[in-house]
C-alpha cells in the first residue's frame, strides 16, 4: 500500500457537520460511521488536508447534492436549477460552519491546523498536522460592498468559487441536466468583475468549478492568477455542464493551473450514470485524459467528499491509497503520484496567496 499524503480540492465536510441540516453531536475528531471524512479516517488514507467548502444549500433543501431531484429522460437527465438564495440566510449559515471549523481546530489539540499561510501549508504537509484551507462555493454570503470578503479573508477564507449551480449577484452557475454543454447561461455581472479583482488584490483563490462557460472565460480574461477549477472533470469522457472541455483545459494549463478531478460518479460515467458500483477506473481514467491534455503539473484531486456519490470501490478519505495503487498500477511512478496528490496544489497555492 502507498503512504502518498495527500491534499484535496474540495469536499463538504463543513456542510455535513454543521451545515444547516447537520447532527451537531458529531465530531471530526471521531471516528464515524456516515460520510466520508473524519480525523481518523483521514490518518488511515494519508489524507494531509484539502480545502474545506461553506456551501450554502437552499433553506428549502438543506442537506447535500445527493438530496436533489433528478428526472431521468431519454439521453440523460433533468434536475430542476436552483433559484438564488437570501444572502441574509447564506450569511447566517456561512457563520456556523466557519465557526465550527474554528472551534474544531480548537478541540483538535494541534491535530487540525486552519491553514492561511503559504508557510503554515508546507508544515502542515511535513508534520502530519492535517490542513483545513476555508473556501466557499458560492459566494452568496458576501455583499456587493465586498465587506464579507474582507472579514472572512481575516478570519482564513483563502479560495472562493464565484457560484454554486445556481445564480447570485456575482454571477450564474451551470445546470446538472445530463447531457448539456457548460455554456449554459451569461457570465459574470459588473460585481463579479469586482470580485475577481478584489480576489486578486487579497491573494484568494478564484475557483472556477460550477461557473458557466461564458464566466469561466471572463475570469480567464480579468483574472492575474492561475486559472483553478476545485472539483471538476473531463466533458470529453462525460457530457456534463459541471465538466471542462478541452478549450478550457487548456486555458487552464497556460495560465499554470490546476484541475481538482471530481469523483462524483455523475461527471465521470460516460452516460451520467449515477451508480456506485461505478469502478476506481472511472476516476483513473479522468485522471489520465487531463494529464494527455494538460501535462503532470496541472492536475490534482478535487474528491468532493462528503457532497456527492463516489464509487463505492474507493469508500471515503481511507480509500486514498486505493486510488494511488490504481494509478501506479497505470504506469505513475512516484515523481507523477507526488504531484498528483499533492505537489502540483501547493505549487498553485504559493503562485496564488500573497503571504
Ligand atoms: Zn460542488
Amino acid at each position: 500500500m502507498s503512504d502518498i499524503a495527500v491534499f484535496d480540492g474540495h469536499n463538504d465536510t463543513l456542510l455535513r457537520l454543521y451545515g444547516p441540516a447537520s447532527r451537531r453531536e458529531l465530531s471530526f475528531l471521531v471516528r464515524q460511521d456516515e460520510g466520508h471524512n473524519d480525523l481518523p479516517r483521514a490518518v488511515e488514507g494519508h489524507f494531509a488536508g484539502g480545502f474545506y467548502a461553506v456551501f450554502v444549500p437552499s433553506p428549502s433543501r438543506p442537506g447535500a447534492f445527493t438530496a436533489l431531484e433528478v428526472k431521468f429522460t431519454e439521453s440523460g437527465y433533468e434536475v430542476p436549477m436552483e433559484g438564488a438564495i437570501d444572502p441574509n440566510y447564506a450569511l447566517h449559515a456561512a457563520f456556523a460552519m466557519t465557526a465550527g471549523l474554528l472551534q474544531l481546530e480548537h478541540d483538535s489539540a494541534g491535530r487540525v491546523r486552519v491553514v492561511r499561510a503559504k508557510a503554515d501549508l508546507d508544515i502542515c504537509l511535513r508534520e502530519d498536522v492535517h490542513a483545513m484551507v476555508l473556501h466557499f462555493e458560492g459566494a452568496e454570503p458576501i455583499d456587493a460592498d465586498l465587506n464579507a470578503l474582507h472579514t472572512f479573508f481575516r478570519v482564513g477564507l483563502r479560495s472562493l468559487g464565484i457560484v454554486w449551480s445556481r445564480p447570485n449577484i456575482f454571477g450564474h452557475g451551470v445546470p446538472f441536466t445530463f447531457p448539456h454543454s457548460p455554456d449554459a447561461g451569461p457570465g459574470l455581472t459588473p460585481a463579479g468583475h469586482a470580485l475577481v479583482k478584489a480576489c486578486n488584490e487579497l491573494g484568494v483563490q478564484i475557483d472556477l468549478s460550477h461557473l458557466t462557460e461564458k464566466g469561466f472565460w471572463d475570469v480567464s480574461r480579468l483574472s492575474n492568477a492561475p486559472l483553478v477549477a476545485t472539483h471538476s472533470a473531463m466533458f470529453e469522457l462525460c457530457p456534463s455542464p459541471r465538466n471542462l472541455t478541452d478549450k478550457q483545459l487548456d486555458a487552464i494549463r497556460d495560465s499554470g493551473g490546476i484541475v481538482g478531478i471530481n469523483f462524483h460518479v455523475g461527471f465521470l460515467h460516460e452516460k451520467g450514470s449515477l451508480d456506485p458500483n461505478a469502478p476506481l477506473s472511472e476516476i483513473v481514467r479522468h485522471i489520465e485524459y487531463a494529464v494527455g491534455r494538460m501535462g503532470i503539473d496541472h492536475v490534482g484531486f478535487g474528491s468532493d467528499f462528503d457532497g456527492a456519490t463516489v464509487p463505492r470501490e474507493l469508500g471515503d478519505v481511507s480509500g486514498w491509497p486505493r486510488l494511488i495503487a490504481a494509478l501506479r498500477a497505470r504506469g505513475f511512478d512516484d515523481a507523477a503520484l507526488r504531484k498528483l496528490a499533492r505537489e502540483n496544489w501547493a505549487r498553485v497555492i504559493h503562485a496564488t496567496w500573497k503571504d
